[in-house]
């Protein structure tokens, strides 16, 4: 009889933990029904991208003057700098360079070190390619500058979270005007002016 009890008992105390634990689970499904909803419709709806966001690198040709520190400061040596030393000038010649965006990990450590600034970061990230080999760019594509999310047209730019004023989670209908939380750059600048 005492058994009997003892696991009506449990039977009883494990059925109000699983209500307890239901309860818990539809309390958050209830949250987020009062929420609305914060899914960006890509690729009709952008994110803009942070101030310091390393995106596809940018390569102006001109500039270059082989001497591939680029090569030797990246983990994985991966910007191939073709040249030919050119004897009338007693120069290097540039005459190819690409990077392979299928193996670049976007650490920066090329545009950092460049001594004549021919690299640069820019806020593409949507590189998807069908075929891998299509992400090897040559000096042809890396010298093509990105549309930026701002300024596209066809594409509706929303602002991520650091973007956002004080309190708010959803960038959908925000006001043009309204300020994000901390200081933009020429905030800054303009209160170092000041001082
Ligand atoms: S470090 Fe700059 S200048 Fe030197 S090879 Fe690389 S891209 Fe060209
Ligand atoms: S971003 Fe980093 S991994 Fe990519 S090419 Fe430059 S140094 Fe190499």
């Amino acid at each position: 009889m005492l058994k009997f009890l003892k696991q009506v008992g449990d039977y009883a105390k494990e059925t109000v933990q699983a209500a307890k634990y239901i309860g818990q689970g539809l309390s958050v499904t209830f949250d987020h029904m009062q929420r609305r909803p914060i899914t960006v419709q890509y690729p009709y709806e952008k994110l803009i991208p942070s101030e310091r966001f390393r995106g596809r690198i940018h390569f102006e040709f001109d500039k270059c003057i082989s001497c591939e520190v680029c090569v030797r400061v990246c983990p994985i040596n991966l910007p191939v700098v073709d040249w030919e030393f050119d004897k009338a000038s007693k120069k290097k010649k540039l005459k190819h360079y690409s990077i392979d965006f299928g193996v670049c990990i976007f650490c920066g450590n090329c545009v950092e070190y460049c001594p004549t600034n021919c690299l640069s970061m820019t806020e593409e990230y949507d590189l998807s390619t069908y075929d891998r080999h299509e992400l090897n760019y040559d000096n042809v594509a890396l010298g093509r500058l990105p549309y930026k999310v701002t300024e596209d047209p066809m594409v509706t730019p929303l602002r991520e979270l650091v973007y956002l004023p004080k309190g708010v989670l959803e960038p959908h209908g925000l006001p043009a005007n309204s300020r994000r939380v901390g200081k933009l750059p020429e905030d800054i600048a303009e209160q170092e002016a000041e001082k």
